[in-house]
């Protein structure tokens, strides 16, 4: 490969537009494609929560990983608004998850303990201590659980900023450029074939979300991601309502800067349908005013509609196709996305600027088929 390898990558997600920063910052000539615009798949509807500990499961790669890619995000975001010159919202603010029947209490407390144990700052805060904590939370809550590593960034920013920050690399970006068929150039190279025209390159990423099933990839089976919907509401509140994000069993309140409160998400399996629905805006509007009950007459400001790219475990798809030697698989981020990205970026600048760079084994692509 060439001093300066050219790169094309395919979607301008999270996932997409970090990868491309990373790679423009260590000096790829990039070229960012998108079928829409950068921003507009599952990120645009995210809420940008950065909790290993919730969404995790216990002693699972994805918490291992979430865990890892979390360490790593002040770093990123502070390099990021620094090369971008953008202004990224970012806080660690801690997670408390609310209890709201004995049952629940009892749960989390005892996770409090095994976190505890594994060295991971965890508190139990008993029902009467809340208030000082999360005034406006349920009243009658028997107790939750503090972390107070756990943060959330705003994801259309850090998109905004990743887009910047790779033109001011030199990357181009192309709008509206559907990705049809990524194959190889014999002698060395990718070829991207999209609704737009065809671009050769050293190598790909496929990071094109959702909908990366949809690309054929020659000689392989198409990768196993599929869409699975969530939405998610934004309510308009005073500064101060909600301090922490705020889980309970059925979805969580996240806090931001202007005082309004997301509110989040479903988990539909409805195919590629991304509009919004009656039903899930009172379903959201239920559970929020179940964890704080001053929430119940708010005002939705907006309602955002994402499809999660979900593969067979759960688990990212991330590595080297072993059917098209350039073309590495950035997709399948499912519900962690936001929160593996500064992970996810830097292990894709690794395996597409150093070819005998290792990837992780939980994430290899041929664990899920042919590709
Ligand atoms: C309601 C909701 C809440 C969420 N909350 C969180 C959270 O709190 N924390 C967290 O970590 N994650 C969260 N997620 C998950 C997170 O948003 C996703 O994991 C993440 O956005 C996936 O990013 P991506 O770049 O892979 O995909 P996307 O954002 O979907 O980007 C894919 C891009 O590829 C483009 N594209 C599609 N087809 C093609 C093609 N053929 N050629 C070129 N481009 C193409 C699309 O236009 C799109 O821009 C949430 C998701 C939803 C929906």
């Amino acid at each position: 490969m060439a001093s300066a390898p050219a790169i094309t990558v395919i979607g301008g997600g999270i996932i997409g537009a970090t990868c491309a920063w990373e790679l423009a910052g260590a000096g790829a000539r990039v070229r960012l494609i998108d079928a829409r615009r950068p921003g507009d798949g599952a990120t645009r509807a995210s809420a940008g929560v950065l909790a290993p500990y919730i969404e995790g499961h216990p002693a699972s790669p994805l918490r291992e990983l979430g865990r890892e890619s979390l360490d790593l995000y002040d770093a990123f975001i502070a390099r990021l608004s620094a090369d971008s010159h953008r202004a990224i919202v970012y806080q660690r603010n801690g997670s408390l998850e609310v209890a709201l029947t004995m049952e629940e209490a009892e749960r989390l407390s005892a996770a409090s303990a095994v976190l505890w144990r594994e060295g991971v700052e965890a508190r139990w805060v008993p029902g009467p201590v809340i208030p000082d904590l999360e005034p406006n939370a349920a009243p009658d809550a028997p107790g939750a659980l503090l972390i107070p590593m756990h943060g959330f960034v705003g994801v259309s920013s850090l998109t905004v900023a990743a887009v910047a920050g790779a033109r001011q690399h030199g990357a181009e970006v192309v709008e509206a450029s559907g990705a049809i068929e990524v194959s190889r150039v014999p002698g060395g190279g990718v070829r991207v074939r999209t609704d737009a025209g065809t671009w050769e390159a050293d190598m790909a990423v496929m990071a094109s979300g959702s909908w990366s099933s949809r690309i054929t990839v020659e000689g392989a089976e198409p990768v196993p991601v599929r869409p699975i919907r969530g939405q998610l509401l934004q309510l308009a509140a005073s500064p101060g309502t909600v301090r922490h994000t705020l889980w309970g069993t059925a979805g969580y309140l996240v806090p931001w800067p202007d005082g309004s409160v997301l509110v989040g998400a479903t988990v539909e399996d409805v195919g590629f349908d991304e509009s919004a629905t009656e039903e899930a805006r009172h379903e959201l509007l239920e559970m929020a005013a179940a964890l704080v009950p001053a929430l119940k007459h708010a005002t939705v400001a907006d309602v955002r509609v994402g499809l999660r790219p979900r593969g067979p475990d759960d688990l990212p798809i991330v590595g080297r196709s072993a059917a098209v030697p350039g073309l590495v698989y950035a997709t399948g981020h499912y519900r962690n996305g936001v929160l593996l990205a500064p992970l996810t970026a830097q292990l894709v600048r690794r395996l597409v600027l150093d070819p005998a760079a290792p990837t992780i084994a939980a994430l290899d692509p041929g664990r899920c088929g042919r590709l």
